[in-house]
């Protein structure tokens, strides 16, 4: 197993991505704990996993807050017993025009995506320094990190700001053996997706089949949604990886919606 020892904190994972990358944490043999604002499905989660033989723990929190966040990391460390992992995963779309865009939605979504990530690394990497463990961030852009899209403002800006954050943390965590990288995915069939679609085809006019085909799956080179497990397994391989060869980077998995 490629991660029996190991214990990983996921955010947003009692859904989607952030569920996927917890069970296939947990197949390789790392304890984890999942992180959600929505305790319930986060309780859940756990619980499906423990039944499977993996430890576990369930943290009801909200990533923009900065005592809830020190808090989980701290009952992480102290439950399971260090912490080697860190997916700074949760997230939040909104659809509107930038001239439509109310503040407070701006600073929500930058809240939720690029905040938290602070947030989270930060009492990270209070945690592996103070120990000299070492350990492994892992954020979760999008091809949104690259590209930029109609009526996603916050969500593209905020994205391209995990890149900037994610090279600093390698560069200052180096001396520390923490290795920080990105993971860029195309689009996903989740809740998140699934909650825009009749969006997008309202605000733009068409069939959600067509917002599908003709703006999701567009410039992909087969026209197909990228996988919850596609992702996983990425978050893992990263996880996983031996050494600072590996840190700073953002890997797309898009198929080929955006190549490098
Ligand atoms: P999802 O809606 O299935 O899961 C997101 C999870 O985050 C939910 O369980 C939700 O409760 C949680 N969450 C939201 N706000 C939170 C907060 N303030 N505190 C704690 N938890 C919170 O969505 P997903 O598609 O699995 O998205 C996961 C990540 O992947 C996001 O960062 C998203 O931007 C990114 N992403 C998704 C896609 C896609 O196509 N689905 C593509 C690229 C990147």
């Amino acid at each position: 197993m490629k991660l029996s020892g190991k214990t990983a904190l996921i955010t947003g994972a009692a859904s989607g991505i952030g569920l996927s990358i917890a069970r296939s944490m947990a197949r390789e043999g790392a304890s984890v704990a999942i992180a959600d604002i929505n305790g319930e499905a986060a309780g859940r989660a756990a619980g499906e996993i423990a039944a499977l033989g993996g430890r576990t723990l369930a943290l009801a929190l909200d990533v923009t807050s900065e005592q809830a966040v020190d808090d989980g990391v701290r009952r992480t460390i102290e439950t399971l017993g260090g912490l080697d992992i860190l997916v700074s995963n949760a997230g939040v779309q909104h659809i509107a025009p930038l001239h439509e865009l109310a503040y407070s939605d701006w600073r929500r979504l930058i809240a939720v995506h690029l905040d938290a990530a602070f947030l989270t690394t930060r009492a990270a990497l209070r945690h592996m320094y103070a120990g000299s463990t070492g350990g492994a961030l892992i954020y979760m852009g999008s091809v949104h990190s690259k590209e930029a899209s109609p009526l996603k403002g916050p969500y593209v800006a905020a994205k391209h700001g995990l890149l900037g954050l994610c090279r600093v943390v390698a560069k200052e965590g180096a001396p520390h053996g923490v290795r920080a990288n990105v993971i860029c995915p195309g689009f996903v069939r989740t809740p998140l997706v699934d909650r825009q679609i009749p969006q997008q085809a309202a605000a733009l006019g068409l069939s959600e089949a067509d917002v599908i085909a003709k703006v999701m799956l567009k410039e992909t080179i087969d026209g197909e949604f990228t996988s919850a497990q596609d992702v996983a397994d990425v978050a893992v391989f990263l996880a996983a990886f031996p050494s600072l060869a590996l840190s700073g980077q953002s890997v797309v998995v898009s198929h080929g919606w955006h190549m490098e």
